[in-house]
Order: C-alpha cells, then structure tokens, then sequence
C-alpha cells in the first residue's frame, strides 16, 4: 500500500460504524479528499479532535482500493476563535461549504483554493469586529467565483457590453454582474450599486487577500452586508449543489 501527506482542511464527515468516520476535506494537492479516520469516535482515538470540522491538518494518508485512510494528522491551525463565537462560526461553515460545492477530486486549481479558503477561516478567526470579517468574506467570495470561472462583470453592461453611467449602474446577480440603467428595465430584478461601492469590489478582487485598503477604514456593516448578499446572490446562481448554510445566515440576521 502506498502512503502519501497532503494539508488538507476538514469540510465535513459522516459515519461509517459506530466507530469510523468518513472525511471529506479539501486537501492543497489534489482538491477534494476523501479518508476513513478510523476509531474516531473513541474516546481513545490518537486522531482525537483533529478530524472536527474546520480544522486544517497535515496529514499521512494511506491509499486504499476505495477508500484513503488517515493514518496520522498533525493540527496546522484549528481557527480556534472562531469556535468560541457564532458568528464566525457560521461564516466559517458558509465558505467551506462553498468549498465543498465548487471543488472536485483532482482539482488543478487546489493549491490556489486550499490557500484562499485557509486565509479566508484564519482572517473570520482573528477579525476584531464584524466590518473585518465581512470584509474577508467578501474577498472569499469574489475570489472563489473568479477561480471557478464564474467572475462578476464590475466594468461594463453584462447584457449589452455597453459602458456604464456612474450615476446609475445597477447589479443583477442572476445575470452575473453591472448593467446599464437601459438594459434594467427589461429585468425582473436588479438593484442600484453605488459607483463607490463597485470601485469597492473591484480593488478586493483585484488585490491580494492580505493586501490593506483605504477601504477597512471606510467601509461600514451596512456596505459590506450589501455586498455579501449580493455575491451570496451570485454564488448561489452558479453552485452546483444547494448551500445551506447561506440560509442559516438569512434567518439569523
Ligand atoms: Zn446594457
């Protein structure tokens, strides 16, 4: 039997006995994972708490026929803040889900996804307030949807490519980005975006993630809950399976 390590971060798991678990994470070298962590469930396990949700491992895997076995997890980080506080914790689950909806075994963007999803659940765990953890989330969601190929159009009409007037672009999440106040009025749904909060979306997803902005400073709860609906919005366009916890959110708001 072959045995390789892989970092990998935990999205989720169900039961296989009484005492197993199957896990599915989201590892930087090959996408989504799959591993039997066996004994889990003891109290006795040596994996212990490493096979929770949201926790990033090292890990030594062994190949099996069908399924993976974890033989070995050394905790890199377990976000440990963000388990202590709801809020955290339910932006925390909505990313990974994200994750989980977008990502595939064997993925060829892994590396990229792995890092964003492990940058985005340590900014959620250390933010000081909800304005930073917005605001990381955000990065979050543009990001993803630009690295699964679904970006939001932020310069121009999505339905007609024709420039937009400062003073009166509208977004439509169904149609995946800025339109034109003309085009607008054909829709059955769109809402006004302030011009400053397009320049907003575009500087987040053209930066780093752990690039500053001016925009920390300036942006308030009532901006960035805008934008999080909205990209939540378009996400949801896009997924190829359902996500929960987004609805979680709508009713704990
Ligand atoms: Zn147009």
């Amino acid at each position: 039997m072959q045995n390789f390590t892989t970092n990998a971060i935990n999205l989720k798991s169900y039961n296989l006995s009484e005492t197993d678990k199957i896990v599915v994470m989201y590892s930087k070298e090959k996408g989504i994972i799959k591993g039997v962590a066996k004994g889990v469930k003891k109290t006795t396990s040596k994996l212990g708490g490493r096979m929770d949700m949201l926790i990033a491992n090292k890990l030594l895997m062994r190949k099996g026929k069908n399924l993976n076995t974890i033989c070995q997890a050394e905790a890199l980080n377990t976000f440990k803040n963000s388990r202590k506080d709801i809020d955290k914790l339910f932006y925390s689950i909505y990313c990974s889900e994200i994750v989980n909806c977008f990502g595939v075994e064997n993925d060829p963007n892994s590396e990229e996804i792995y890092n964003l999803l492990y940058k985005t659940l340590e900014a959620i765990s250390i933010s000081e307030n909800k304005v930073e953890l917005l605001i990381s989330v955000i990065k979050f969601q543009l990001k993803i949807t630009h690295i699964a190929g679904y970006s939001l159009e932020l310069e121009s009409c999505v339905c007609c490519g024709g420039k937009l007037d400062k003073e009166n672009i509208r977004f439509s999440a169904q149609n995946g980005g800025t339109i034109c106040e003309e085009c607008a009025k054909g829709l059955f749904k769109s809402v006004k975006l302030h011009h400053k909060i397009r320049d907003f979306l575009i500087t987040l997803l053209q930066l780093d993630f752990d690039a500053k902005t001016r925009y920390d400073e300036l942006a308030t709860e009532k901006i960035c809950d805008f934008c999080f609906n909205i990209l939540k919005q378009h996400i949801e366009q896009f997924s190829p399976k359902k996500i929960k916890s987004g609805q979680i959110l709508e009713m704990t708001r």
